[in-house]
């Protein structure tokens, strides 16, 4: 099955009850028996739920995976992923992560005695400078968050295989229309289905990927032993979102491409962060491994004054000043006062997080009405 039918039918099958073409909303939190343990492969909401499996099914589908999990949060299911490690382990981490992602890692599984590198993978050959006997997983963001760089999957793959470490990819920005990890050679690709899945910033959710039978049992056995699943009124919208994801991704990625060059040419703007530039420093590869460049941009304005990004990000009126993204609606953000807050300011400086930098998700809106909103918002 193409990507494009797979976002309508993958996993799917008509609800054996009554030939619902939606899978129904299970709402229930358990299942009757005819006798102990007979039942009809539900007995539990926690450990399983059928709105949710359509969800989970739909899920590995997309992936090109074999097992899919979803969770109460992108967090939840990055919380899952960090289960699977022991105290004294050893973590190597894209450094211009998710902020949230940061701050799961060195504010609650430190403290577990984990231990994290948080490095720049660009050059993926750098890697293998953090590896010791200890390291267990690698941690892959790309494009990251907020500058839009992009890691090669394949050559970190590579060395996650050569040294046996589990490599995971947080796939939220490109989305399995644009990138596909496990194909690359990654072992789990997880998401915050919040964000393009979901694609209408109604719901907030988390999921994981996986292929290989064994990693996806572990993980299931963390799904159900935390218990941070989802509802299966939230399965139900996501089931929905992803209908007409590849439809929404090939609008994000035209309007991104139409604001980038836009900003490009601004005389007040001093850079964009974009991959579809032939001059960004990773457009080779961003063209390689992915079939196109997605909806997120950032840009820094000239004086970079702090002060004026915020007039900026205020003054926006069809793009919503807000945190999240991969929505149908553009959003703006300001990375050093919202998402990265939570990283100090020295730290976020030094991956260039600087006090200017906007971070737009555009959305799928005519793109006459975003470059007029960004016109008057930047003057
Ligand atoms: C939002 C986000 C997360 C966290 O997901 P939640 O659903 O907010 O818990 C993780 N990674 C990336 C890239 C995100 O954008």
């Amino acid at each position: 099955m193409k990507f494009n039918t797979k976002t309508i039918h993958g996993g799917q099958k008509p609800d054996a009850a009554y030939g619902a073409v939606m899978p129904p909303i299970y709402q229930t939190s358990t299942y009757a028996q005819s006798t102990p343990g007979g039942h009809k492969g539900f007995e539990y909401s926690r450990s399983g739920n059928p709105t949710r499996q359509a969800l989970e099914q739909a899920f590995a589908s997309l992936e090109n995976g074999n097992y899919g999990l979803a969770f109460g949060s992108g967090l939840a299911a990055i919380d899952a992923v960090l289960k699977l490690l022991k105290p004294g382990d050893e973590v190597v981490s894209t450094s211009d992560i998710y902020g949230g992602t940061y701050r799961l890692f060195t504010k609650i599984f430190e403290d577990f005695g984990i231990v994290f590198h948080f490095i720049g993978m660009e050059n993926a050959d750098i890697i293998e400078d953090y590896i010791n006997s200890n390291t267990k997983l690698i941690w892959v963001e790309t494009p990251t968050n907020p500058l839009l760089n992009i890691i090669d999957i394949g050559a970190v793959a590579k060395i996650a295989n050569k040294h046996h470490i589990l490599l995971a990819v947080d796939n939220t920005f490109a989305t399995p229309y644009l990138q596909q990890p496990l194909d690359l050679g990654a072992d789990i690709v997880m998401h915050s289905a919040t964000k393009y899945l979901g694609g209408h910033s109604d719901l907030v959710m988390g999921a994981l990927v996986v292929k290989d039978k064994d990693l996806a049992d572990r993980l299931c056995f963390i799904q159900r032993a935390s218990g941070a699943i989802c509802g299966p009124q939230d399965s139900f919208l996501a089931l929905r979102g992803i209908k007409t994801l590849h439809v929404r991704m090939q609008r994000h990625c035209e309007n991104a491409s139409v604001v980038a060059t836009y900003l490009e040419q601004h005389p007040k703007i001093e850079h964009v962060y974009w991959p579809g530039f032939k001059n960004h420093p990773n457009h080779d590869i961003a063209k390689l491994q992915m079939s196109g460049f997605g909806g997120m941009l950032s840009f820094t304005t000239k004086g970079n004054n702090y002060k004026e990004a915020i007039k900026i990000v205020e003054n926006l009126k069809v793009f919503t000043l807000a945190e999240s993204l991969g929505g149908v609606e553009s959003l703006a953000g300001h990375p050093a006062s919202m998402t990265h807050a939570s990283i100090p300011r020295e730290e976020r400086e030094k991956l260039g997080v600087v006090d200017s930098l906007i971070r737009l998700s555009v959305g799928i809106e005519d793109e006459a009405d975003l470059i007029a909103d960004l016109e008057q918002a930047i003057g």
